[in-house]
């Protein structure tokens, strides 16, 4: 049978073997009573990565950002939101569920909020209103393709955030692709923010784990939020010598990945009718319009995976291909000559 090219998220990758060994070989103890030696050290290397105070290790990015929600606001408040955020579409409405918060949505142009917006929307000390508690970043944006938030606005932004006090909260799943991108240093984008959630399951290849950073203090009332959702676990120093293999091997291949996007992107756009958004994709993520190409996301994908190459919706008219580890160029490359070949049949 032919190889399956599974470019549907940078999700999908699988432990390699080193990986493996690492996983094998790791020291643990009891994480819950703080006792395993491995997930003590993969929260010190990536606190002192972001230069923050304190980190914690979750089991998914989902729960990392509501970890960070649940320890910064009282139910009732407001955050502050993209309309297309992960936060909003992509987390079964937990904000209000887990934390009782109101989610106050703006659209955000190309995926970058604007600071003069968010200023118009924080609440004004009156009796009817909600309190405006946070202020959700997301960088690099997932449904907006990858897109980069550039440095100055996430600054500019978290300065509205201080001068009104509230607080910034930093979605930085994929944080490893915008300073890829940049070469912008991690610790400076979450310099902007009171809390950062990033994924280790993401562009770093590794089978599950994230991150949280912020103070030692904001890290304290966390780790009590990750018990009440039920993630506090016990050896899991198994998960967390993955989580610090992926740092040390596969945070410098990250940028590859944007190699192999471009390298996909390239092809596709000369497809009849399709458009690339944005084009060219700014980092892994690949977003593709189909609406000029007169075919439905539904026919697309179906005679895609026919042809042994996954890929997923994203929209009316979208669908979605993500570079990762377990994928090289030329695949990416092969799964191009698919689609084309698939549009234009
Ligand atoms: C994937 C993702 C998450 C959530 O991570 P899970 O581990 O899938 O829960 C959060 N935010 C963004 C932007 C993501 O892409």
């Amino acid at each position: 049978m032919e190889k399956i090219i599974d470019i549907r998220s940078d999700t999908v990758t699988k432990p390699s073997p080193g990986m493996r060994e690492a996983i094998a070989d790791a020291e643990v103890g009891d994480d819950v009573f703080e006792g395993d030696p491995t997930v003590q050290k993969l929260e010190a290397v990536v606190a002192e990565l972001f230069a923050k105070e304190a980190a914690l290790y979750v089991p998914s990015g989902t729960m990392g950002n509501q970890v960070c929600l649940k320890a910064q606001s009282s139910p009732g408040d407001e955050i502050i939101l993209d309309t297309e955020s992960h936060i909003a579409n992509y987390e079964v409405g937990a904000a209000a569920v887990v934390s009782g918060l109101q989610m106050r949505m703006i659209d955000c142009p190309g995926g970058l909020m604007s600071p003069e917006r968010v200023a118009q929307v924080i609440r004004v000390d009156n009796i009817h209103c909600p309190k405006s508690r946070i202020i959700c970043l997301e960088n690099t944006h997932n449904r907006h393709g990858g897109v980069v938030m550039p440095l100055e606005r996430m600054r500019a932004i978290a300065e509205v955030a201080r001068a009104n006090d509230l607080l910034v909260h930093l979605d930085g799943a994929r944080i490893w692709n915008a300073s890829a991108a940049t070469g912008i240093p991690l610790a400076d984008y979450a310099a902007t923010a009171d809390s950062l959630q990033c994924c280790l399951s993401k562009g770093l290849g590794a089978p599950i784990g994230s991150m949280v950073v912020g103070s030692r203090q904001f890290i304290k009332r966390a780790r009590r939020a990750r018990k009440m959702f039920g993630g506090g676990m016990r050896q899991v120093g198994i998960l967390a010598a993955a989580g610090l293999y992926a740092l040390e091997y596969n945070l410098p291949r990250v940028g590859e990945d944007h190699q192999k996007a471009l390298a996909f992107a390239e092809r596709v756009r000369r497809i009849d009718g399709v458009v690339l958004r944005p084009d060219p994709p700014p980092t892994n993520i690949v977003v593709i319009d189909l609406a000029g190409a007169g075919k439905t996301p539904g026919d697309v994908l179906a005679a895609l995976e026919q042809a042994g190459v996954w890929m997923v919706p994203f929209g009316a008219t979208l669908i979605r291909a993500v570079a990762h580890l377990d994928v090289s160029k030329d695949e990416m490359l092969d799964a191009a000559e698919v689609l084309a070949r698939v549009i234009e049949a």
